[in-house]
């Protein structure tokens, strides 16, 4: 069973549930599925206090839900959001069980490809905090993000102000397919979509999906151990 940190937000956990549930399908065919405990969270209250820049406090309430799920029985836990990464560390200090890093399951599918210099799609907090470079960096894969800070405006407030919503605008596809060419004559090498909103506006398999990555990765762990 694994446990999931979800709702951050829920229009990105949806697409955790449907891909695990349809690898675990895919696998072991019949009636399977797979064995989850959802703990979705109300993303209103996380959003307020990482604007606010309350992280120690975001820290202890996700490291308080991974405890809860390690007692229900989870094996392993997943925080389903890129940006909450940033305070994963917090959170694996307080289980036994592991934590499935989406940074970690990015950079192996980076490696597989020879990928060594990644653009980084995301939140203004992944983007530009730097813990998604520093944990990249220790995979041997360095980060480059979009040089204009308009840019960065943009990608943080489609992803809130929009797929966060559930609205999907054409427009904002063309900015952010803008922003992909430019971070590809910057030099990078593949292109992260690293927030698991993004995946619902960008489409293309060249890309990294981090959602999807991130729900192989716990499938793989339920199956396999
Ligand atoms: N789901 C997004 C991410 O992967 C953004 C929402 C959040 O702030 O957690 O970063």
């Amino acid at each position: 069973m694994i446990g999931l940190i979800g709702g951050m937000s829920w229009e990105s956990t949806v697409e955790y549930y449907r891909i695990m549930n349809e690898l675990v399908k895919e696998k072991l065919g019949g009636w399977n599925s797979a064995e989850i405990i959802l703990y979705s969270v109300n993303f209103e209250e996380i959003v307020r206090m990482q604007r606010a820049g309350e992280w120690g406090k975001l820290g202890e309430i996700l490291g308080d839900i991974a405890v809860k799920l390690e007692e229900a029985g989870a094996k392993a836990v997943l925080i389903c959001t890129n940006t909450m990464h940033k305070v994963a560390d917090d959170v694996e200090r307080r289980i036994s069980i592991p934590l499935i890093n989406i940074i970690d399951v990015t950079a192996e599918a980076l490696k597989r490809d020879g990928v060594k210099r990644a653009g980084l799609l995301g939140t203004k907090f992944t983007m530009e905090d730097g813990f998604y470079q520093e944990r990249m960096k220790r995979h041997g894969i360095e980060i480059i993000v979009p040089e204009k800070e308009e840019d960065r405006d943009a990608v943080h407030s489609i992803i809130f102000d929009e797929l966060c919503l559930g609205i999907i605008k054409e427009e904002s596809e063309r900015r952010l397919r803008r922003i992909v060419s430019e971070l590809k004559s910057a030099g990078a090498e593949g292109i992260i979509l690293g927030c698991t909103e993004l995946p619902l506006i960008l489409k293309d398999p060249e890309f990294y999906d981090t959602t999807k990555l991130h729900a192989e990765a716990a499938v793989n762990f339920l199956l396999n151990g």
